[in-house]
């Protein structure tokens, strides 16, 4: 079952550029930058209640961030909701005919297991379901 909007990705060049508007703009704070590997990403969390502002940053030019970065330039990327079952919601989102990028959950920022719905089946909104707590 879906808890909660977990976060919402924003794809940037550079969090050391973009975190400026969210730090001195807005008023949040960085919780932690953190690299994650699997997905070639570089990311910063923001707080904002129960919800976070995630900041992409591609950790090189083969990462799915550059390649977003170059087709839409920055700007929204993902809504990422929080499951506390996460491979039943996979499995869910599989009989109802959603086409799934990560077929498994994969490791994400913040010891999370993650998995990207296709933007094709969410009406373009790439749609990301991670776990709510960690393994
Ligand atoms: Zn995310």
């Amino acid at each position: 079952m879906l808890k909660k909007i977990d976060h919402i990705g924003i794809a940037v060049h550079s969090i050391a550029e973009a975190r400026r508007f969210y730090e001195q703009t807005l008023g949040l704070v960085c919780e932690k930058v953190e690299e994650v590997p699997s997905q070639k990403v570089r990311t910063a969390f923001f707080s904002l209640g129960e919800t976070h502002i995630e900041l992409l940053e591609p950790m090189d030019d083969s990462s799915p961030i550059a390649r977003f970065l170059e087709k839409r330039g920055e700007g929204f990327h993902h809504i990422a909701y929080a499951s506390d079952d996460i491979n039943a919601q996979l499995d869910n989102a599989r009989s109802t005919g959603c086409a799934l990028i990560n077929e498994q959950p994969v490791p994400g920022a913040g010891g999370k297991q993650i998995a990207f719905l296709h933007p094709k089946s969410t009406g373009g909104v790439l749609t990301e379901i991670c776990s709510s707590s960690k393994p």
